[in-house]
């Protein structure tokens, strides 16, 4: 490290957006996969991305070297920083070429998988709606540069312009979001291998360094989360990661940054590495008191007051005060109050890149609303000092008052509700009620809900949506796909059958589009992994349900069907999860008006003849706070709102829920406390996992742990369905036990849906007979 340590901009946000305003990212992405773009083409496709997006973040007012984050990543930054380090698995070991590195195809291997070969797992980051890749590593993994990828978009960045700041995770969240590999002995902890890891790490700051970058930003998220580590073991770990890192001479100068939630107390422990700078998320996390800055010293201080996970405005005079009450908490401990940084609380890879595109939202919401690109105006704006502040204690973002964002009948029928309204029958009587009066057979088989998106299917959406067609001709359209996959189901002999939901676009923002209290942008797209993007819809009023949204399309599969079709709704969890919600009352008081819409349109389905329905959670473990204290109250009100939904049914009507993700034993007191009678959950990507988890005498409900690996175009053969179900069968027994894949098919084609399908049911049939 140089005696004088680098200047660092006034104003720096920690992560940008990197899948371009037009989705550039995915449609290179698509091609390339797709043979469409040779690898000259992509890299170039992928280069000039990120020239426009430089330029767009040097456009913003984002000034000097090292302000703007380097935020590229091919697929994902767990995943770079995994094969920036050679944290490659066996049975993956094929992407590593003879010189030991890994290339664009073998990257996108561990993405993706292989013939032979499934990906590595995917897994929620932190409490956001992104994923990331899941590295796995052993004791005999070999930890070496595996991709200077890091240094080489630095030195790109230096052709370009002033040079961007790059950006790793770090170490320590790195192994801690790992995963001991299959072939690792019983008892391996991945961070057993800290140690050398940090020696990898040392040799990319080296790099970088040498390329002239002045600074390096090292992110640790995990001191925000207390998963696996207390605050003492985390100290120590950090010290031995990110302190080793600082004690050597021959790097650029340290950010340390701690997005995803107060680190608290672990303040004095970020300082004590003796990095050049740390960043804090102020926006969950309350300011820094003196006692815990009494470390800081010359440490810059990088504030990250603008939040980076939601699309509201920043209310400035507030953000403005509690920076002045910042710096001087600052100079009280000791430190300089001018030494100081204006960030955002986390990357801005959470919100689409810019307001500056949409239409037709109403001029009053925007007036309230700051995507990646007026956030970084925010940032600018309070780092040149131009507000005045007003109070600490004042609103985090911008008040909004307009019209519907209060509805006084949504309110006083949300606060009428009492517990009798979230209770249902004993579930063991409802239990017996159901197996009279659906009379399935033992390990009944299902699917998830959706069923390939047919070319046909998104046209009819699409020229419905430009009014190229108009309502008659939209409605037969969806029916004619769902009476094709009705007579497909019964063909294939399936016993609990769905209508395909052939007309969502997407499981959250159909319900937006249908609900009161939502607006859905047209340009608002977020990454959610690799290629796939959503375009979350914004949650700014109160919610209900002016007339039945999915009753029409159930019951018209229901009428070409003796089976039961399953009605299929998104729970209250997941709808807010997966769109932007307002921040100006409780989360709870949100998804209560929102299980209550829910619980209206449960009745009608309910009414015209639906006997099960099915309200999907997937997002209920990523809502799930990061810390374990923050708990109880999540799951209260999460599982009140569900159960506010479900809980107006007769004792034969069979609730269903579904997960994505299992992690079954973080959630199961969660999945139990839902109170619904089956749930299906991934479990084939995953391997099986969630059977060590699942006590039957602790979760005494159907469930149906996914036999097929929905990611992947893998038809999985009878044989290995058979021998899933018989272990599962051990487990829960055949009278709980549920046959049917990890996730809906919307995303797979029929060719492998077809076989796929029919080979779990065969696997029912033999798995029955053997019982
Ligand atoms: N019912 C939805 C579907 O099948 C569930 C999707 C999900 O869990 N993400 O598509
Ligand atoms: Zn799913």
């Amino acid at each position: 490290m140089t005696p004088t340590v680098p200047a660092l901009p006034a104003a720096l946000p920690i992560g940008y957006p990197r899948i371009g305003p037009d989705r550039e990212l995915k449609k290179a992405e698509e091609a390339y996969w797709a043979g469409r773009l040779d690898a000259d083409g992509f890299a170039e496709a992928t280069r000039t991305l990120r020239r426009a997006t430089r330029a767009r973040l040097a456009e913003l007012g984002l000034a000097g070297a090292s302000a703007a984050p380097e935020s590229f990543s091919l697929y994902d930054q767990v995943l770079d920083a995994a094969v920036a380090t050679g944290i490659v698995p066996t049975r993956l070991a094929g992407v590593l070429g003879a010189d030991g590195t890994v290339g664009t195809d073998g990257y996108f291997e561990l993405a993706r998988g292989t013939a032979e070969q499934g990906p590595l797992e995917m897994t929620k980051w932190f409490d956001t709606n992104y994923h990331h890749l899941v590295p796995e590593i052993g004791p005999d993994t070999d930890l070496h540069v595996a991709s200077t990828q890091v240094v080489d978009l630095f030195r790109e960045s230096l052709e370009d312009g002033e040079g961007t700041r790059p950006a790793l995770v770090g170490p320590l969240t790195l192994l801690l979001l790992s995963k001991p590999a299959d072939d690792a002995p019983e008892g391996f902890d991945p961070l057993d291998r800290l140690d050398e890891l940090v020696a990898v790490y040392a040799q990319l700051l080296s790099a970088l360094r040498e390329a002239g970058a002045p600074w390096v930003q090292i992110e640790e998220p995990v001191l925000a989360a207390d998963q696996r580590l207390d605050a003492a073991q985390l100290a120590e770990a950090l010290q031995r990661s990110v302190g080793r890192l600082a004690a050597s001479e021959d790097r650029p100068a340290i950010l340390l940054a701690t997005p995803y939630g107060g680190i608290g107390d672990l303040l004095a422990a970020a300082l004590a590495t003796g990095v050049e700078a740390v960043h804090l998320d102020l926006t969950r996390g309350d300011l820094p008191s003196v006692a815990q800055l009494t470390g800081v010293g010359t440490t810059r201080i990088v504030a990250g007051l603008v939040e980076g996970r939601t699309v509201w405005r920043t209310e400035l005079p507030t953000a403005a005060a509690r920076l002045a009450e910042l710096r001087s908490r600052i100079t009280e401990a000791g430190g300089d109050g001018e030494n100081v940084s204006v960030s955002s609380s986390v990357s801005l890879q959470h919100v689409p890149h810019t307001l500056d595109r949409e239409t037709s939202l109403p001029a009053e919401l925007v007036a309230t609303l700051a995507f990646a690109d007026e956030k970084i105006a925010e940032i600018v704006e309070l780092a040149a000092g131009q507000v005045a502040p007003g109070s600490v204690d004042g609103p985090r973002s911008v008040p909004r008052t307009f019209a519907g964002v209060r509805d006084e009948a949504v309110r006083e029928r949300a606060a009428a509700v009492t517990d009798a309204d979230s209770t249902r029958t004993d579930h063991e009587v409802r239990e017996e009620a159901q197996r009279q009066a659906l009379g399935l057979p033992d390990l009944p088989t299902t699917t998830i809900g959706s069923f390939p998106q047919v070319t046909e299917v998104r046209r009819a959406r699409a020229a419905h949506r430009r009014g190229t067609l108009d309502a008659a001709g939209y409605e037969q359209a969806m029916k004619d796909e769902i009476a094709r996959v009705i007579t497909l189901q019964e063909e294939l002999g399936l016993d609990v059958l769905v209508h395909g939901e052939p007309e969502r676009n997407d499981m959250v923002q159909y319900f937006a589009e249908n609900l009161d209290g939502f607006a859905v942008t047209e340009h608002g797209w977020v990454q959610s992994y690799g290629s796939r993007c959503t375009r979350p819809s914004i949650l700014f009023g109160d919610v209900s349900r002016p007339a039945p949204i999915t009753v029409p399309w159930a019951t018209y599969a229901q009428s070409l069907t003796p089976h039961p079709v399953k009605g299929m709704l998104t729970g209250p969890v997941t709808i807010l999860a997966w769109s932007f919600v307002r921040d100006d009352q409780p989360l709870g008081e949100t998804a209560d008006q929102v299980g209550l819409a829910l619980r209206d349109e449960v009745a009608d389905l309910e009414a015209a003849g639906i006997r099960i329905i099915q309200v999907d959670e997937p997002a209920l473990r990523e809502l799930l706070p990061l810390r374990r204290a923050d708990h109880a109250a999540y799951l209260d009100w999460s599982v009140r709102s569900f159960r506010l939904a479900t809980s107006g049914v007769e004792d034969t009507t069979q609730i269903h829920t579904h997960l994505c993700y299992s992690e079954f034993n973080v959630v199961v007191d969660a999945i139990n406390a839902l109170d619904a009678d089956v749930t299906s959950i991934e479990s084939a990507r995953s391997r099986g996992e969630i059977l060590e988890a699942v006590d039957p005498d602790a979760f005494p409900r159907g469930i149906g742990p996914g036999v097929w690996d929905i990611h992947s175009p893998r038809v999985p053969t009878t044989e290995e369905i058979v021998d899933q179900l018989r272990r599962a069968r051990a487990v829960v027994g055949a009278r709980r036990l549920w046959v049917n894949p990890d996730c809906g098919l919307k995303t797979r084609a029929y060719a492998e849906t077809e076989a796929s399908l029919r080979n779990l049911v065969a696997a029912a049939r033999a798995a029955r007979e053997d019982a």
